[in-house]
């Protein structure tokens, strides 16, 4: 049931955001500030701290001294999970603040967050804080010889730093810091420098639910600046990254100098493949949100959609006419379906990639232009490119927007090869009526999640990671855990 009032909710404005270290709100060091607009208006909405190197570095000698003194990283697992409790309840009260801050940073629908970000944001930590009280201890692994007791313990690593995107803000926030801070880590979030809002309402949640101080910080900054420290720094002991594989790379490069422990979640071109046999409704329905869903600017979109040859015409034509009139609009508005783009730079860039795809062999068949909302807004239409191959520029780049190109197939083979025939291994799709066959392509699909008769499902228990330029690592479920903690053995001699 939707909990969205009949109103629209008000835009607000809202206070300058700072830096969150040790504890305490303060100014950047040298005062610095970035304005953050909201897409729909193109007007500011504030100006939010940007970190210096001393601010870095503060924060990190923050976080450290709270790991090494405690009480966080001592706690029993229960005291913590208390306090992950408490995180969740407080999302859930605030969440038509973090919906409205989203709405107004990145131009998520504010529907969509309260029905279906929301409670996955706040059931990230109840399933961790759930999960840390059995998934942490350790074990006894036997007494090899008379006087030897041999014991493990799992330990957090540390440090952690968080480096998120600016789409899903909050979400993929969540997905790192739960597991990071159940297994009794300290961390340091830098946000995206494009959509910071949610990070400081976090960070206030944070500190209403008692993590005591040095426990979570947030530092707010550029990639380039902050992010790079943060990546090179020696006392940050994981980089926890979710973003473009261009910066995944650069990241893992920095990040050996000291040996980071890191979590890559990248890029993704991921296939949606209809089959002649599907349930052709529900088929059609998956495709259209499996792309347009939060405008495109999903990891996961299905952004390439191969077709069966018999029903090629017929899908073709009926995702052009949902494309056509869904609605377009202020995302603040319950009837809207697709909300502007996030940045001017991403507008322009998605707006590159439909002139590339006019320029091609493909066909335009809905979309291509832009909309305004009084004069103003970063929208794109919902865009379907039909006829195309996948050796296309829009086939093959991620272009993290509202356009999708169409490739037809003539056999299952020809599908599972067009459909791992992408540097990426992210997600992928298959609609179908034969349960066997989804099977079969399921096991020979090169993606982290293979969505059968369906797309976009997630939950806390789901592990959730790339093959391929997509990344390593694992987000959710208890594999989540694991990447944050590390096991000592102990040898007892007790002879
Ligand atoms: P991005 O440009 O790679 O930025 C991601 C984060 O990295 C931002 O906080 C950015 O800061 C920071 N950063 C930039 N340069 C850095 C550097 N040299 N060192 C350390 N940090 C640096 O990605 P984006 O455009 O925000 O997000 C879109 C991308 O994320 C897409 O490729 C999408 O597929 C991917 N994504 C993947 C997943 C997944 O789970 N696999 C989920 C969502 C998004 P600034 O904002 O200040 O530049």
């Amino acid at each position: 049931m939707s909990t969205v009032k009949s109103q629209i909710p008000q835009r607000i404005p809202l206070p300058r955001g700072q830096l969150l270290i040790d504890g305490r709100w303060r100014d950047a060091a040298d005062g610095e500030t970035r304005p953050t607009l909201d897409p729909t208006t193109e007007a500011p909405v504030t100006e939010v701290a940007q970190a210096t190197a001393q601010d870095v570095n503060d924060a990190v000698a923050a976080a450290r001294r709270a790991f090494e003194e405690g009480p966080w990283s001592r706690f029993h697992h229960e005291q913590r999970a208390k306090i992950l409790f408490r995180v969740a309840d407080l999302l859930d009260e605030r969440a038509e603040e973090f919906a409205l801050r989203e709405a107004m940073d990145m131009g998520m629908p504010y529907r969509d967050f309260i029905d279906i970000i929301m409670p996955h944001c706040s059931g990230l930590f109840r399933f961790f804080g759930g999960l840390a009280m059995n998934a942490m201890d350790g074990g006894y692994r036997g007494s090899y010889e008379a006087n030897l007791r041999i014991l493990t313990r799992r330990e957090p690593l540390g440090v952690v730093a968080a480096i998120t995107p600016f789409n899903f803000p909050l979400a993929l926030t969540c997905s790192k810091i739960a597991p990071a801070l159940a297994a009794g880590n300290t961390v340091i979030h830098k946000p995206a420098s494009d959509t910071p809002l949610s990070a400081l309402a976090l960070a206030q949640v944070m500190l209403d639910a008692g993590a005591p101080k040095g426990v979570y910080n947030l530092i707010t900054g550029s990639g380039g600046v902050v992010g790079d420290l943060l990546v090179k720094h020696p006392e940050v002991d994981k980089i926890a990254f979710t973003g473009s594989t261009g910066v995944g790379q650069t990241i893992v490069r920095l990040g050996a100098d000291t040996l980071k422990h890191t979590t890559m979640e990248l890029g993704g071109k991921s296939p949606n493949i209809v089959f002649a046999d599907a349930n052709l409704e529900a088929a059609i329905q998956a495709a259209f949100w499996g792309i347009f869903w939060n405008k495109g600017e999903v990891c996961v979109a299905g952004s390439r959609l191969l077709v069966e040859r018999p029903i090629y015409a017929e899908v073709v034509e009926r995702l052009a006419a949902m494309a056509a009139s869904a609605t377009v609009g202020d995302p603040l508005d319950p009837n809207t379906m697709i909300g502007p783009i996030a940045s001017r730079a991403e507008y322009e860039k998605v707006l590159g990639y439909i002139e590339v795809g006019q320029r091609s062999s493909a066909r335009l068949v809905a979309g291509g232009g832009t909309r305004r909302l009084d004069g103003k807004g970063l929208f794109i239409e919902p865009t379907v490119f039909a006829d195309a191959s996948n050796d296309l520029k829009i086939a093959r780049e991620e272009i993290f927007g509202p356009v999708l190109p169409v490739i037809a197939f003539d056999t299952e083979e020809d599908a599972l090869r067009i459909a791992n025939d992408t540097p990426y291994g992210l997600a992928a799709g298959i609609q179908t009526g034969d349960l066997g066959r989804a099977l079969r392509l399921a096991d020979r699909i090169k993606a982290g999640t293979v969505w059968l008769n369906t797309w976009h499902k997630y939950h806390p228990n789901a592990p959730f990671g790339g093959y391929k330029m997509s990344g390593f690592g694992r987000e959710q479920g208890a594999e989540a855990l694991q990447s944050y903690s590390q096991y000592k053995t102990v040898w007892a001699n007790v002879g």
